[in-house]
């Protein structure tokens, strides 16, 4: 899934490609959307919050979307093949032209369309973004440390900070060296805010290469610590890298983590071997 650094650079493509164009074609394909009305406004800018895209345009209207699983925007040339073809993508659930480029939304999890005055009821309920500038780190640190939840839980729910999915969960809680199942209330408001400071350095280091990666590392198969990595070695220790999940029944996401760098298994891993994961090679 998309996290805030993916959903970042897609703000940014997306803004070079069509801010301060006007929109010459608007095709929301999502229930009863109609955005005939944006036609001949131009667009203002493009922008993230956490997981989700806010594209406003002159007269107040704001485009909503979010990625979800599978979701992506491309930006295609006005008249190339790919931007023709993406009309007739039964996948297509946006295209917004503007004088030179056309942006598509593929697989689009949410598609809204608010006037940008509305756009809290939409992102509103989110807690700040971790890539904000400024990031509101006592903020996060405040909502963090009465949260009685394993701090991998709390770290992925969107309310406390928005913008961190399963990879850079597990890679900012090995780098820190804390344990996923601890509760958050008992991490200490120090390590919370090493926690997201660091993450999001981690982040914008991301936006700006590219590579969502925590080791440096660019070569690919070698970008993470732990994520993905289960039966595999530890690159700092060698022990086995252990995958568990966090969260409620019904919403668990995967948890990566060294149980000799962050103190011990899972509370629900009984320790059976676990194989290396699939086709992604040997990393
Ligand atoms: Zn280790």
């Amino acid at each position: 899934m998309p996290e805030g650094d993916t959903l970042r650079r897609t703000a940014q493509r997306l803004h070079q490609a069509l801010a301060g164009d006007p929109l010459e074609r608007v095709d929301l394909r999502w229930g009863s959307l109609d955005g005939a009305a944006l036609v001949g406004s131009r667009t203002l800018e493009v922008v993230s919050h956490g997981k989700r895209l806010l594209h406003r345009v002159e007269g107040g209207w704001t485009i909503h979307s979010h990625l979800r699983m599978e979701g992506q925007w491309r930006v295609e040339g006005l008249d190339s093949p790919q931007g023709r073809r993406a009309l007739a993508n039964p996948q297509t659930r946006a295209v917004l032209d503007g004088t030179r480029w056309r942006a598509v939304g593929l697989r689009l999890g949410e598609l809204d369309l608010v006037r940008t005055r509305d756009e809290a009821t939409l992102v509103g309920h989110l807690g700040p973004d971790v890539l904000g500038d400024p990031l509101d780190l006592d903020e996060v640190v405040h909502r963090l440390e009465g949260d009685p939840r394993p701090i991998a839980e709390a770290l992925l729910d969107q309310r406390v900070v928005s913008g961190i999915g399963t990879f850079w969960a597990s890679e900012i809680l090995f780098v820190r060296r804390v344990h996923p199942w601890r509760p958050a209330r008992d991490v200490g408001a120090d390590e919370l805010s090493q926690i997201i400071s660091r993450v999001a350095r981690l982040m914008q280091r991301a936006v700006v290469t590219g590579v969502q990666g925590s080791t440096g590392e660019t070569r690919r198969g070698h970008e993470s610590y732990v994520h993905a990595r289960s039966g595999r070695p530890c690159r700092r220790c060698g022990d086995t890298i252990r995958v568990a999940m966090a969260g409620r029944a019904g919403q668990e996401r995967t948890i990566f983590s060294c149980p000799t760098c962050q103190g011990g298994l899972a509370p629900t891993d009984d320790g059976r071997r676990q194989a290396p994961l699939g086709p992604r090679g040997r990393r």
